[in-house]
């Protein structure tokens, strides 16, 4: 919700209670007006009837005793005393003849000698009487300080006014009726037809005689001869003190007389202000509740907005979850369907084992056999391969002069034919043993020298007849040291590895056998310029049985066993034996033993 509308409906709201509030605000102040006008004009009335009643009873036994007088002149003395005697308000009566001159006074205190005797021709209330009817003086203060009023009656004789009787009225009685309203909250007052004050319950106020004909209810009081009720807006004046009055008023009824109550409107209509300051509070506490309800409102309407977010997000979220929930199943059943597959495959895989197993039983049985199979065919061989090799040697020895070319050249091939097959079977005796793990090596500590020189010099004389030179170079300065070796052992390595060079080089071509002493370790190589190795064979060199394509090609026979044999040798001293070579360059193979 916006500030603007809310504010429009704030205002709307207070003018509601505003309105509200006036609809009935406003009876009520004139209600309570109404109230204290009554209440006023009770008050009033009843010393209007104190006011008018006494002075009307004052009035009557004048007229009394003046009419006796009109009839019997001569009783004039007795009929004022008596008057004097039954009536105490009245403090002296005289007679005044028709030009106003008194003729005779009687006084209820004091001797009245003839020079105390007045004229009244001037006064107002003679002239009235003279003319026919009574009339009230003013009122004035007594040298005894008390309030006085002078009446004067028409004293007829013969049907016209001959003399008229006067009074001097103490009025104190009256102004005791005014005295204290019923209520002590205002003040009454007398004013005459001028608007003067003439009676008050205060004396110094009648001494000062004070002027109200200015005020408008005092005015149309006067003017009019009503009775004002104070309601008129006009009606309210202000105090001399400045305070704002509530007044009614109303005509005594005699004597030109009007007489006011007023109170101060604080007191007057104190009711009034209680409203007002009800109808505030309950405007302020409507605007206070409408303000905490429109607030309220728009935190709940904010408060809905975000839970109408939140909630659209939910949605959205549990839209995800339910396809993140079906993905899942989905994925789940494939899961399943692939745990089902492994667990096939796994049952699968356990009976491939079980099989490999058995297989692989049988393999090692087979190769055991195979191997006993091995070593007893071959010790079977030697021992007759070895008679038939002596027997080809003897007759080439020793009848060698008397055979044809034939019969030798037949010989020759037979004798190497058997050395071949010597070879063979040596080298599958060596296999043999070494799969049985019987092939023992017997280390002594010596120097490797003499054999070096010992091998070289055989194949320098078999190299002389193929025509490939075969060289050893060993370190000048000094001799290289001892090593731990099995010689029959690495005699079977050098001897491989010479043969090798004679078989696959050239002739024309050169082996070159060098031992050098490095890093605690004498390293043997010997090195060739034969026909080499392809890169893609290099690594199958030291495997049972294998012979590379270029090596078939120029040499038919070859087992494929001497350099597997080697190998497991020179592993055997803790050595380690390499090849490098270059296909057509040559080659070079090595070992290293350790130092002793
Ligand atoms: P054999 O010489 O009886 O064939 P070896 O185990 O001694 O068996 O050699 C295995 C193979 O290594 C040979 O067939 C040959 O292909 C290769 N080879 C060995 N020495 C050389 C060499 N010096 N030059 C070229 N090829 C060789």
């Amino acid at each position: 919700m916006t500030i603007w509308r809310t504010s429009v409906i704030f205002a709307v709201v207070a003018a509601v209670l505003i309105i509200v509030n006036l609809t009935w605000l406003v009876p009520a102040l004139r209600a309570i007006e109404a109230a204290a006008s009554v209440l006023a004009l009770q008050v009033l009335e009843r010393a209007r009837s104190d006011v008018s009643g006494s002075l009307a009873t004052l009035q009557k036994q004048m007229e009394q005793a003046a009419e006796e007088i009109g009839v019997e002149p001569e009783r004039g003395r007795t009929v004022i005393d008596r008057l004097l005697k039954h009536n105490p308000a009245i403090k002296s009566v005289g007679i005044a003849g028709g030009d106003g001159k008194e003729i005779l006074r009687i006084d209820r205190f004091r001797f009245v000698s003839p020079a105390d005797l007045g004229v009244y021709a001037e006064e107002r209330s003679f002239t009235e009487a003279r003319d026919g009817s009574a009339s009230f003086g003013d009122i004035f203060v007594s040298p005894e300080l008390e309030p006085h009023m002078t009446l004067a009656v028409p004293v007829r004789r013969g049907g016209r006014v001959a003399q008229a009787l006067i009074g001097d009225l103490n009025v104190r009685g009256l102004v005791s009726a005014i005295h204290a309203p019923p209520t002590r909250t205002g003040d009454i007052y007398v004013v005459d037809r001028e608007g003067n004050q003439i009676i008050h319950p205060d004396l110094s106020e009648l001494l000062r005689r004070p002027y109200f004909g200015d005020r408008a209810i005092v005015r149309r009081v006067i003017d009019g001869a009503v009775t004002a009720h104070g309601l008129a807006p006009e009606d309210g004046y202000r105090s001399e003190v400045g305070e704002h009055m509530f007044a009614v008023g109303m005509p005594v009824g005699i004597a030109d007389m009007s007489i006011f109550f007023e109170q101060p409107r604080s007191i007057a209509l104190a009711g009034q202000r209680q409203m007002i300051f009800l109808a505030g509070i309950t405007v302020l506490l409507g605007a206070v509740i409408a303000a905490v309800v429109i607030v309220a409102n728009m935190r709940l309407t904010r408060l809905n907005t975000v839970l109408e977010e939140r909630n659209q997000e939910s949605v959205v979220s549990a839209k995800i979850l339910v396809r993140r929930d079906r993905e899942l199943v989905a994925a789940n059943a494939r899961l399943r369907d692939l745990l089902l597959e492994l667990e096939s495959v796994g049952k699968m895989l356990v009976r491939r084992d079980l099989e490999l197993s058995r297989a692989n039983a049988r393999l090692e049985e087979l190769d055991v056999i195979k191997s006993e199979f091995v070593s007893i065919a071959a010790h079977q061989l030697r021992t007759p391969l070895t008679g038939v090799r002596w027997s080809y040697q003897t007759i080439l020895d020793r009848d060698g002069a008397s055979l044809t070319p034939e019969q030798r050249r037949l010989l020759t091939s037979g004798l190497g034919a058997t050395l071949r097959m010597i070879d063979l079977v040596n080298d599958l005796l060596s296999v043999a043993r070494i799969e049985e793990g019987r092939f023992g090596i017997r280390l002594r500590t010596q120097s490797i020298t003499p054999l070096l020189e010992q091998f070289i010099t055989r194949y320098a004389m078999l190299g002389k007849e193929k025509g490939i030179s075969f060289a050893l170079e060993l370190p000048k300065d000094k001799p290289l040291p001892d090593l731990v070796f099995d010689e029959e052992r690495i005699a079977m390595v050098l001897d491989n590895f010479l043969d090798n060079a004679l078989k696959y080089t050239e002739p024309g071509g050169t082996v070159v056998m060098r031992a050098i002493e490095d890093h605690a370790r004498i390293a043997v190589s010997v090195q060739d310029s034969g026909i080499g190795i392809t890169p893609s064979q290099l690594h199958r060199v030291f495997t049972k049985f294998f012979r590379a394509d270029n090596a078939i090609r120029l040499h038919t026979s070859g087992t494929g066993l001497g350099l597997y044999v080697a190998k497991n040798i020179i592993e055997k001293h803790d050595g380690a034996i390499d090849v490098k070579s270059e296909e057509g360059k040559g080659t070079i193979f090595s070992f290293t033993l350790p130092i002793a």
